[in-house]
């Protein structure tokens, strides 16, 4: 059976490139980056380019890259090295409602520290408003972390005006840009983020790596305590082949991101409209004009989510019904009941995510099989 890719939000494929640069990384220049002998050089000289490649993607300078094990860790980083920098109990965080669940989560353990969370509402499309944001702003707030991109809906968030608020106010801005990053263009001077989280798995890269982008001159903020790796902000023997592989991804996700990111767009609208044309009793979630191109959420009135995803499996082709770290449970999406959605409307989305990889083909191929599979489960 042909099998169709459509979970791109979840991850990625490793691009054939990037397991090239990283073999050698395995196989002959094993050398731990710290060490002063040619393996440990080699291995210095590897993540030192990597770093370089990482930055570019995202118009940072290479001392401002932290490299992590993921986004979770970035986020994590960001938000409890900033609070353990420069909080104290009483301090305010701002986020938002829809923040991918290493930023909640993160938070939710912050109140238990005593810092106090403000989680932002969300208009129907997904997008938070700067003048509610404006108004929660007082002197006890030291942090405010808004995400790039939705994760489930694709939302872009209005970041810039956002940061430039909390600039304003001398607060410290962090973004979660794990699903924005090699999607759609990133400027860290443009936007004017303090912090920027990245993964690599989310752009054919490896998974297990990712980086914070640390603005110089800003407190740096520590997770994780032990030697003096990565200027002192996070401790470990660094995954030097995981992180020579997502300077690898970096370098290809800049040179694709206007034609692939073009291209990956049509695939999306024609899947968009097809669906729209073909089924009955649908809706779109998210912001049609402000949205990540490779995705759409779409309810299907009177369908199991759950259900359609695994009998598209069957047919297949790969969806989710959204974010894949929470697709353990029954519970309706948190994203879209923020944004106003039923819990019939919630409980009936999937999410299809697009990639570089994907073909006209395989649009229409989901376009044949979608319609009758809705009809079957609504009877
Ligand atoms: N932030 C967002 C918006 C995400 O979508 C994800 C993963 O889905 C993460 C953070 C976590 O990234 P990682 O899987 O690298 O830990």
């Amino acid at each position: 059976m042909k099998r169709i890719y459509f979970d791109n939000n979840s991850t990625t494929r490793l691009h054939p490139e990037v397991l090239e640069k990283m073999l050698p990384y395995f196989r002959d220049t094993y050398g731990n980056a710290s060490s002063i002998h040619w393996f440990g050089q080699e291995a210095r000289r590897g993540m030192d380019r990597a770093r370089e490649r990482v930055a570019n993607l995202i118009g940072a300078s290479s001392d401002e890259i932290v490299f992590t094990s993921g986004g979770t860790e970035a986020d994590n980083q960001a938000l409890l090295g900033i609070t353990d920098a420069i909080g104290k109990p009483g301090s305010r965080i701002i986020t938002t409602a829809i923040e991918h669940q290493a930023v909640l989560n993160s938070c939710r353990f912050l109140e238990k520290k005593g810092f106090l969370v403000t989680y932002l509402p969300v208009d129907s499309r997904g997008r938070i408003d700067t003048g509610t944001l404006a108004d929660s702003i007082d002197d006890d707030v030291i942090l405010i972390s808004i995400m790039l991109a939705n994760n489930e809906v694709g939302t872009i968030q209005p970041v810039r005006e956002a940061a430039e608020l909390a600039k304003s106010k001398g607060i410290l801005f962090h973004t979660d840009a794990v699903q924005a990053a090699g999607r759609i263009p990133i400027d860290v001077r443009q936007l004017g983020v303090d912090l920027l989280s990245l993964s690599g798995h989310k752009f054919h890269g490896p998974k297990g790596c990712g980086a914070l982008f640390v603005r110089s001159g800003i407190p740096g903020p520590v997770l994780i305590h032990g030697g003096h790796h990565e200027r002192r902000m996070r401790a470990g023997t660094e995954n030097v082949s995981a992180i020579v592989g997502f300077g690898q991804a970096s370098v290809l996700a800049g040179m694709r991101l206007k034609d692939t990111y073009t291209l990956v767009g049509f695939l999306r609208d024609r899947l968009e409209k097809g669906i729209l044309e073909r089924v009955a009793g649908v809706k779109v979630n998210g912001c049609p004009e402000l949205r990540l191109p490779n995705t759409l959420n779409v309810s299907f009135d009177d369908v199991d989510a759950q259900l359609l995803v695994m009998n598209l499996d069957l047919m297949g082709i790969a969806v989710s019904t959204g974010s894949a770290c929470q697709s353990d449970t029954r519970e309706p999406s948190y994203v879209l009941s923020a944004m106003g959605c039923s819990i019939e409307q919630a409980s009936s989305a999937i999410r299809f995510s697009l990639g570089a990889d994907n073909t006209a083909e395989e649009v229409d191929f989901v376009l044949n099989t979608l319609p009758e599979l809705v009809e079957e489960l609504r009877h």
